[in-house]
């Protein structure tokens, strides 16, 4: 038996909650305030979402899908193969289509929270279970959408006290002018092909934009050279661009324009973006990104829907977190603090914290412990406000002693006036 976690996923134990519940709140305060609504899609999905939206020759579906199989199941057919879902975006988009979201209001504007998987060698950063946040507008094609985008990424970013962040833009074009995007990058790695790796060897062939987003640093030396995408764009493409970063600038969102820039996912077209950190330009460490993905709706048969939307990693804006040491405030602290001296006294413990917390004042009590010293150090340690002691004394006359921890000031209440005292001192009344 094995009783540890799988490698490359962890527990989230109780003191990292405190970080998912200060993103959690970020991501829904601006979700909020743009009018995002929310959106859950099943943990698993059919193979061929993936294999179609986010590309055959992708890191994803190539080396990184977890098949979900029923113990004992006999080969399920190709297309009822099931995976666990490796991003959102393939999900959400079949969710558009599976509800007739297009007869919608439009954009239709969603956002998620959750886990995904990716198989890869666990290392600093990289998972195979991680949380995701994102958000997608789906409907609309106007550039300043686009910046809409990019712009809640930097909103999030500042929320999230993450200041050492920098947005990198860049377009990969649309179908008409892909072809010669990826003309240009073949002509130009051709000539390097002796130092690619054996992947983008073979990925050369049938999407020269894979060495652009290799993980391997000879490839991604050479890539850092390779002719800028913009150079190559249509006119259409280019005039969105340009307004795109018209918007940004209007708006004086600091970007940065990273020319050889393209996203691991094939349904991208048009913007693509990422956010990461200044201290780390290498793209090693990616905290979010995304960008337009016109054509992915109409590759699933469904209505011809533009969309923008983006995804960011949770444990790895935890790690920066961390690092920049921001102080995240713990979960809520008890208000009151019952500690107990014998049997009887424990009882009335018992039902004094009902009472208090029918009332919905957060009360604790050590009922697993009898010093009366060692509950009054957990008082102290959890920081309540107020502790109420009811010795055997005050069991014999019916009270119970407020001492407000804050002040060291102590008075002896009847027990039946515990509860008004209480909320008096906590302003409840
Ligand atoms: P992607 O869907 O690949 O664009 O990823 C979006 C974000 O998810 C990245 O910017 C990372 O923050 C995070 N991410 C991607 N892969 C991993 C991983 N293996 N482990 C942890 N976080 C990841």
């Amino acid at each position: 038996m094995n009783l540890q976690t799988p490698r490359g996923t962890k527990d989230i134990l109780p003191e990292d909650q405190k970080y998912f519940k200060f993103i959690q709140e970020v991501i829904e305060k601006q979700a909020g305030i743009n009018g995002y609504e929310k959106i859950e899609t099943p943990i698993f999905e059919y193979q061929s979402l993936f294999v179609k939206g986010v590309g055959e020759d992708s890191d994803i579906v190539e080396k990184e899908m977890y098949e979900v199989k029923r113990l004992g199941e006999e080969k399920p057919k190709e297309k009822e193969k099931l995976i666990l879902r490796p991003e959102y975006t393939a999900g959400v988009a079949r969710a558009y289509i599976e509800h007739g979201m297009k007869s919608w209001p439009q954009p239709v504007q969603l956002y998620y929270f959750g886990p995904v998987f990716r198989y890869s060698r666990p290392q600093r950063g990289r998972l195979r279970e991680f949380w995701q946040f994102g958000f997608e507008l789906l409907g609309a094609d106007d550039p300043a959408t686009d910046a809409w985008m990019i712009s809640l990424a930097y909103t999030i970013c500042k929320s999230l006290h993450l200041t050492d962040c920098v947005i990198l833009v860049n377009s990969i074009g649309c179908r008409s002018c892909r072809p010669t995007l990826k003309a240009a990058l073949k002509d130009f790695f051709d000539k390097k092909k002796a130092i690619l790796c054996e992947d983008c060897k073979r990925r050369l062939e049938s999407n020269p934009f894979r060495v652009l987003d290799c993980k391997n640093k000879a490839c991604q030396k050479i890539a850092s050279q390779a002719p800028p995408l913009i150079d190559q764009l249509c006119i259409k493409c280019k005039n969105h661009f340009k307004q795109v970063l018209e918007f940004l600038d209007e708006a004086e969102i600091p970007y940065d324009l990273e020319p050889t820039l393209v996203r691991g996912l094939d349904y991208y077209t048009k913007t693509c973006f990422e956010v990461v950190l200044k201290s780390d330009l290498g793209r090693q460490n990616t905290l979010g990104g995304g960008g337009r993905y016109d054509e992915l709706i109409r590759l699933y048969e469904g209505p011809n829907t533009p969309a923008v939307g983006m995804a960011f990693g949770i444990e790895r804006i935890i790690d920066i977190l961390k690092k920049q040491k921001v102080q995240i405030k713990k979960s809520e602290k008890p208000q009151i603090f019952i500690a107990q001296l014998g049997e009887e006294a424990k009882k009335k413990a018992v039902s004094l914290l009902d009472l208090l917390q029918s009332e919905g004042i957060s009360a604790r009590a050590a009922l697993a412990k009898s010093a009366l010293k060692s509950q009054l150090k957990m008082a102290n340690k959890l920081d309540a406000a107020i502790c109420i002691i009811i010795g055997q004394r005050e069991v014999v006359d019916g009270t119970a002693i407020i001492r407000d921890m804050r002040e060291g000031v102590q008075e002896v209440v009847e027990q039946e006036e515990v509860l008004d005292r209480i909320k008096r001192k906590l302003g409840m009344k």
